[in-house]
């Protein structure tokens, strides 16, 4: 047994430390091993990364205790967290803390331990029991609970008699109860009643996906499987029936799906296939319920585990598929470092299980696509929605010609009105989408030009009309509404550019009978109202659903015959190279929403823009030819697929230490980076100021990572960053804010 454990501690200081094996613990100290050392003059808890035989360090210290036995990440975890650490130039203490949830690590996190109460045998008679109710009532309402609903828990018991604990107390001290202590598993999914599901028959498509995941799953040729399949195609069936397969092996499976679309109804779908084996990961979650969930997996209990982006990192032992489905999504990227894309770690935990990857989508990022064209990936088509059901017809209406036709702005163009109107006399359901929420964008003064712009970020303030205040969706800020113009004093004030809310109010003008919601982050404060407004739409008691992108995505609501984009050309006038591909996607999503039931769907397009190719692209449902001509364009520039793009974001409550240390560094970096590496900045972000701190970026973009990653690293550590200055390094940065 080596004599030497390299130690990573729970400190960021980005570096590994040698302690001594104590020979007590030789035998039960394992790679991934949890353990406490000295450090300094206090002691901290690390992890046990890797061993060696000697040490360059004279006088070890010796690591003081084992915290678990069994290790909490196993070597090929550590593995992925080295290269989530490298590739995306993170501290590895950061990459270990992204492999293992805080749930799980941190000091007294642990099961619950609770008394559970048992009736003891024999149980009283009748006769005994009126006895003892009128000489002690309330053990006697115990007594009956217990015979009536069997064991429970102390304080679910105590609260159902409206009595206290020692009234059960003192029954078990009469050895009519038994009190035992029990582990309590919390479970996200209690009191939910789940019908059980058969596989479905598959359609042909369907099925020759499903026969190329198998072989995926049993040769690894080919490794990742990119599921290409229109809105409706019936790509979760393909999941489901691949994950049947894989545990029939006693294989498990990780299903990645974005937070947003982790719904109730996503999650229902696999447990009513799978049932007690699914475990559950979100955000919404607990600590104690994720710590169980946790448990649950890496004990072996629940072998399929369906959640958002960091439920990748689940110990699911013996892997035999990771599904990632609508690959495409941003929200795959972590906002905070380690800045991992789920999607490629995926792909990577893939490749070191090795498992099978299948990633999922209707409109695939054009990395995974490339990938494909390349030959890393193989491809599977799904080209028709089940049961032949039509894809909706899209029309673009350009809101310039109804402009100049009507002489004003509208919200609302003819088209869409009469649209609305006919399935509300249908008694058919419309969403409607803008992803802007509030009711006015902008608050300006035309007599002196001011406009409302927040404090402390470059950004207008928004007007929200029922509260009547301004408020900054980047910082939070609010502000009541002035009734004067703060410049001029002129009593001029007007409210321009359309939210949401002011979607909802011209929609109960236009039509005051109609059942309308708005659902987006302003009506969706209260933990339950997700759910409750879908779950009102879904039973037809909404007509319209106003909202942002929260119902763009994975909901499925046979009564939807129309969609209406409002304004398409919001996320296409994006400063972001990405902006094309966003908007092409994100018309196929919504698109996706309308005509799932039997009667076909129609979305409408309002834009200003109506030529612009990815629009085109997206009313004919062209995805190859929207990838051939936008691959065309970034191929020319060298932009992502073509080349990696690592964004380095420089931020500081100081304008000016900020800006001349994102020169010293884009100068010190220049000669360090080899040719072929495109540098450029520093320039300022496009979001230039938020929350008071002033930004700039400096990007780099290389068809290799490391080419840029170690000179970086290496300039980092040369260049001492000022204080008050902040550096984020995004590697693949998919927002370029
Ligand atoms: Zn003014
Ligand atoms: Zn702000």
């Amino acid at each position: 047994m080596p004599k030497i454990a390299k130690v990573v501690v729970e400190i960021a200081l980005d570096r590994e430390f040698d302690y001594q094996v104590p020979e007590a613990l030789s035998a039960t100290v394992r790679l991934g091993s949890r353990v406490h050392v000295p450090f300094g003059h206090s002691t901290a808890r690390g992890y046990v990364v890797g061993f060696a035989d000697h040490s360059d360090r004279q006088d070890l210290k010796a690591i003081t205790a084992l915290i678990s036995p069994k290790p909490l990440i196993n070597e090929t975890m550590l593995k992925l967290a080295r290269w989530i650490g490298d590739y995306y130039a993170a501290t590895i203490e950061q990459a270990i803390r992204t492999v293992l949830p805080c749930a799980v690590r941190r000091k007294g996190a642990g099961f619950i331990e609770q008394t559970l109460v048992t009736l003891a045998s024999p149980a009283p008679d009748a006769a005994a029991l009126k006895a003892l109710r009128q000489r002690a009532p309330k053990q006697a309402a115990v007594l009956e609970i217990l015979q009536r609903d069997g064991a429970q828990p102390l304080t679910v018991l105590v609260r159902a008699a409206g009595t206290t604990p020692s009234v059960v107390k003192s029954l078990a001290e009469k050895k009519m109860a038994i009190l035992t202590r029990e582990t309590a598993m919390r479970d996200p999914l209690a009191d939910q009643v789940i019908l059980p599901t058969a596989p479905l028959a598959l359609f042909p498509e369907q099925a020759a996906a499903l026969s190329l995941v198998k072989q995926s799953m049993d040769t690894l040729k080919p490794p990742v499987v990119l599921l290409h399949g229109v809105t409706g195609s019936g790509k979760t069936e393909v999941y489901l029936q691949a994950i049947r397969y894989g545990l029939d092996q006693g294989r498990g499976a990780i299903v990645l799906v974005p937070e947003i679309s982790l719904t109730p109804q996503t999650v229902e779908r696999f447990r009513s296939r799978f049932g007690e084996t699914i475990a559950v990961l979100h955000s919404h979650l607990s600590d104690g319920e994720r710590h169980d969930e946790w448990y649950r997996i890496y004990e072996g209990k629940a072998r399929i585990v369906v959640g958002a982006r960091s439920a990748l990192f689940a110990p699911v032992d013996r892997l035999g598929l990771i599904v990632v489905d609508e690959e495409h999504e941003p929200s795959y990227k972590q906002a905070e470092a380690p800045r991992y894309n789920a999607r490629d770690v995926a792909v990577m935990r893939g490749h070191l299980e090795p498992c099978a990857v299948l990633l999922g989508s209707a409109s695939p990022a054009l990395e995974s696509f490339c990938n494909v064209r390349n030959g890393k990936y193989a491809l599977s088509e799904l080209t028709h929605r089940v049961d032949h059901r039509q894809m909706p017809c899209m029309r673009i209406v350009d809101m310039r010609v109804e402009a100049e036709q009507s002489g004003r702005m509208d919200v609302f163009s003819r088209d869409l009105v009469e649209a609305i109107r006919k399935r509300l006399d249908q008694a058919e359901q419309t969403m409607l989408f803008l992803n802007r929420r509030g009711f006015s964008t902008s608050v300006l003064c035309p007599a002196c030009g001011y406009v409302a712009v927040c404090t402390q970020c470059a950004v207008k303030m928004t007007w929200h009309k029922g509260c009547n205040e301004i408020r900054c969706h980047i910082c939070g800020r609010v502000q009541r509404t002035p009734n004067r113009c703060p410049t001029c004093g002129l009593p001029t004030l007007k409210f321009s550019g359309i939210g949401t809310q002011r979607v909802e109010a011209i929609m109960r003008t236009l039509f005051p009978k109609a059942r309308i919601e708005r659902m987006d982050a302003d009506t969706t404060t209260h933990k339950h109202a997700y759910g409750r407004i879908l779950g009102d739409f879904k039973a037809g008691k909404i007509d319209v659903l106003i909202g942002t992108q929260m119902i763009a995505k994975g909901l499925h609501f046979p009564g939807v015959t129309l969609v209406g984009v409002m304004n398409a050309d919001l996320s296409l006038h994006m400063p972001d190279f990405r902006a094309a591909e966003r908007t092409f996607q994100l018309l196929l999503q919504v698109a996706g929403r309308a005509g799932r039931g039997d009667v076909p769907g129609e979305v409408i397009v309002q834009t200003f823009t109506p030529f612009n190719p990815a629009i085109q692209a997206a009313r004919r449902l062209d995805y190859q030819g929207f990838c051939d001509q936008e691959l065309e364009s970034r191929k020319e520039l060298l932009y992502p697929p073509f080349a990696h793009l690592i964004c380095i974001t420089l931020e500081s409550l100081r304008a000016e230490a900020v800006e001349r240390f994102a020169q010293a560094l884009a100068g010190r970096l220049a000669p360090a980076l080899p040719k072929a590496v495109i540098l450029a900045g520093p320039i300022p972000a496009p979001l230039s100021r938020a929350k008071g701190h002033y930004r700039f970026q400096v990007i780099m973009r290389s068809t290799s990572v490391k080419a840029m990653i170690l000179p970086l690293k290496e300039t980092l550590k040369a260049l001492r960053c000022p204080p008050g200055v902040r550096i984020a390094v995004d590697v693949d940065a998919l927002s370029m804010m």
